[in-house]
């Protein structure tokens, strides 16, 4: 029973791996349209968390609850289907398909998992999302034939197929120029602008402070801080798991 302008809450969530706790007992909440930074050094849980929160795997303990509703491990096709799309560090696009084809089945929730037949009636959302990513020169592409950047692109464009209203972003900015930077971060704030609620990861701290609203700061698996980009900066305990790390 949160407040209702948050989108999402995880409460005291752990993710288990044998003997490695990979999130430990973690609890914050996403509000209706920021951009929340997640961040933390590499190994902290990040991606672990993602996954807990998409139904990529279920959580070994705790609750989320998205829009109020108590979610904790239903499938991911499910929560596609409730609102919540993700990327993935590692991208996935569908190599034997070309970027029109990747970012229109992706509007198909089950294509997600299986490859359905591409359907007509969607070619023309498709093609505004994959202009409004940077990819609308390129629809007829392979994955294989863009640059990185083109395969980030990509990645988004497949996650904006689902029509989300929160768009979880793993690390996006790792292995980007600073021009490439600055122009998905303005892709950000631009779909933040039009109602989306957006949860960012990187495990640098430098870029992603200017972009965000709010920072959760994690390190092995625990919430360490949490806050605005200001605070966090100036934050010794932040610094610490930062240069122990
Ligand atoms: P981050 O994204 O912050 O870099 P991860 O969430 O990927 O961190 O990993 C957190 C911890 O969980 C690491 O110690 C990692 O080795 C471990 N881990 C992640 N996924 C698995 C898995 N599928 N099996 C076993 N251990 C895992
Ligand atoms: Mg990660």
């Amino acid at each position: 029973e949160g407040q209702t302008d948050d989108v999402l809450r995880l409460e005291d969530v752990t993710k288990q791996f044998g003997n490695v706790t990979a999130v430990d007992n973690l609890s914050f909440a996403v509000r209706e349209g920021e951009i929340l930074g997640f961040i933390g050094p590499n190994g902290a849980g990040k991606s672990t968390t993602f996954d807990c929160v998409s139904g990529t795997m279920a959580p070994t303990d705790g609750t989320i609850y998205y829009r109020g509703e108590d979610v904790t491990g239903r499938p991911q096709h499910e929560l596609v289907k409730a609102g919540i799309a993700r990327t993935y560090q590692t991208f996935r696009p569908l190599n034997d398909r070309t970027v029109l084809e990747n970012v229109a089945l992706s509007q198909v929730p089950d294509s997600l998992f299986s490859r359905s037949d591409f359907r007509a009636d969607t070619e023309e959302q498709t093609r505004e999302i994959c202009e409004r990513v940077g990819l609308g020169d390129v629809t007829s592409q392979m994955p294989d034939e863009l640059p990185h950047a083109g395969l980030l692109r990509l990645e988004i464009g497949r996650a904006l197929g689902t029509e989300p209203d929160l768009l979880l972003v793993d690390e996006p900015f790792a292995g980007l120029t600073t021009e490439e930077i600055e122009r998905t971060a303005d892709l950000f704030t631009s779909l933040r602008d039009d109602g989306m609620t957006l949860v960012v990861i990187d495990h640098n701290m430098h870029g992603l402070l200017e972009l965000v609203d709010r920072v959760i700061v994690i390190s092995f698996g625990e919430k360490i801080a949490a806050g605005t980009p200001a605070e966090i900066r100036n934050d010794p305990t932040v610094q610490e798991a930062y240069l122990g790390g």
